[in-house]
């Protein structure tokens, strides 16, 4: 049995505490590794190496932080497959969708090499008589991360570049189901170049989060996982006096209107809905056909690409689809609300509900859902399913579906498939959630864009990743200076030289 590690102050360190949870293999369901969970008191050592580590990282010119940057994302290169196939291993998703969540992280590296270009502060010069002012933006000193267990690669990496690249120190809290990636990406950071107590992984469950939120030296917390924990996140750390952006779940909605290319959008709803098992908080969990001759073109479509899905092991390779969920409890709610979704009235057109994988009986597989005439009262309706569930809500007209969106509780992304431009249009502008695709099913916006949802997907202001997460990770400062006439009057014009 492996016995993970914290990774604190350059080392891997075992866990003290005397707690462990169990990482489990979601294709057989063994137990494949322990993973300590800390104490309130490893985290606190955590937190003291990085603040005797962090004024040297800030006094690093920006550009030189830019240099470890560059040798990670060669190094992250390098190691794509090791880190795919450590990442398929505990999470489930297949070998090309683990490559994606490394390669989604490494893009944000990438953006961060611009460190000193988005450090650059703002000057006026003459600002008043002899008076010039100028901002500059400062690192925040220690901040911590949080994250959830279906992207272990890319959002641990949205959160510490940008925060390392800015001068601060991070530590990771990351998901207890997969912590190996996290290790792995702190030990190619120090490989990097990066100076040790910068980048620190403290593995650990709610005692190590009450920890972070309540330690008096961190100034900044970035947490991704399901809406209710990110609403305490979001309270707790804000009460303390934290700067703290929270991104929590979805139900994301594509509208299909009645001139979309049919064909097109069930392809887009095939792996917007069921890739990664539907574990994506871009995942589409609800088609709303505007039409019943549309909603009864989109089913035929949909229903032989759904009953062709494989879904299997990462080690199948490319003959799978989609892998596991990552837990049995997963898998049990899934298997749930599907119930309700039968006993509450709508029509469960593709029923997955008996699906085995022979060899592989203990593993968390779900077979793929489809439901029709799902309605708006509906516990499949209003919950995150986070699985390989499909909800079909019929529309009468485009205001319709869009009320839909509009209405409900979550606004992380959304998209339309239209060959018109001006619905297109209309819906961009009216659509009250922060991630819209046109024709686009999971409208995840690249490195150099903000990520974030509206509505009860986030807690705080600014958005992961591009722009923002150089404000986030940085304060303000910004300088008024006079300097009295004096030494030009009688000065001295030759080179200075040493006497
Ligand atoms: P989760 O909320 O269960 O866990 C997220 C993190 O919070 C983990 O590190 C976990 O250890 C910690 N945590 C869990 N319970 C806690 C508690 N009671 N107190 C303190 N900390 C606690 O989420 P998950 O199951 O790992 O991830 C799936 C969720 O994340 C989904 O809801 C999904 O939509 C969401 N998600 C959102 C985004 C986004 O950008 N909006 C991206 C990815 C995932």
């Amino acid at each position: 049995m492996t016995e993970l590690t914290h990774y604190l102050n350059g080392a891997h360190v075992k866990g003290t505490s005397g707690r462990f949870a169990d990482v489990m293999n979601p294709a057989t369901g063994e137990v494949q590794a322990k993973v300590p969970l800390a104490s309130a008191a490893e985290l606190a050592q955590a937190v003291d190496y990085a603040a005797a580590a962090q004024p040297g990282w800030a006094a690093v010119n920006p550009q030189r932080r830019a240099r470890v940057m560059m040798k990670f994302v060669d190094l992250l290169n390098r190691d794509m497959d090791k880190l795919a196939e450590a990442l398929s291993r505990e999470h489930g998703k297949t070998l090309p969708d683990a490559a994606g969540d490394v390669q989604r992280g490494l893009e944000v590296v990438e953006y961060c090499i611009g460190a000193p270009q988005m450090l650059k502060g703002e000057y006026t010069d003459s600002a008043g008589p002899g008076i010039d002012m100028y901002s500059m933006r400062q690192p925040l000193g220690v901040t911590a991360g949080i994250t959830p267990f279906n992207f272990p690669a890319m959002i641990p990496m949205w959160m510490f570049a940008p925060a390392i690249a800015c001068g601060n120190a991070f530590i990771l809290k990351p998901s207890e189901r997969d912590p190996s990636v996290p290790l792995m990406l702190a030990e190619l950071m120090e490989e990097a170049g990066l100076p040790k107590g910068i980048l620190q992984v403290v593995n650990g469950d709610k005692e190590a989060v009450d920890a972070i939120l309540d330690h008096p030296v961190i100034q900044s917390i970035g947490f991704v996982g399901s809406t209710p924990i990110a609403e305490y996140i979001y309270g707790r750390g804000c009460s303390n006096g934290k700067r703290v952006q929270c991104f929590g779940g979805a139900k994301n909605h594509m509208i299909i209107m009645p001139d979309a290319d049919m064909d097109q959008a069930a392809d887009a709803l095939i792996g917007a809905g069921y890739g990664a098992a539907g574990e994506r908080c871009m995942a589409i969990s609800v088609a709303v056909p505007v039409g019943d001759e549309t909603a009864d073109r989109l089913i035929e479509k949909l229903v032989p690409r759904i009953e062709k899905l494989k879904v299997g092991p990462y080690t199948a390779g490319n003959d799978v689809d989609y892998g596991p969920v990552v837990t049995k409890a997963a898998k049990e709610n899934i298997l749930r609300l599907v119930q309700s979704g039968v006993d509450q009235g709508a029509k469960l057109v593709v029923d997955g509900r008996n699906f085995s994988l022979q060899g592989y009986e203990d593993g968390y597989f779900v077979g793929a859902h489809l439901f029709d005439h799902v309605t708006k009262d509906m516990d499949i309706y209003k919950t995150e399913i986070f699985g390989p569930v499909l909800s079909t809500v019929r529309a009468q007209t485009y205001e319709e579906a869009l009320s839909l969106a509009m209405d409900h509780e979550y606004g992380n992304g959304t998209a339309i498939f239209t060959r018109d431009g001006d619905a297109a249009r209309d819906f961009a502008n009216r659509i009250n959630i922060g991630m819209v695709g046109i024709n686009v099913p999971i409208p995840v916006p690249l490195a150099y864009h903000t990520f974030g949802g509206w509505k009860k997907s986030v807690f705080g202001d600014l958005n992961q990743h591009g722009p923002d997460a150089f404000k986030f990770y940085t304060r303000t400062k910004t300088v008024t200076a006079r300097w009295p006439s004096g030494i030009k009057e009688g000065g001295e014009f030759s080179i200075p030289v040493m006497e």
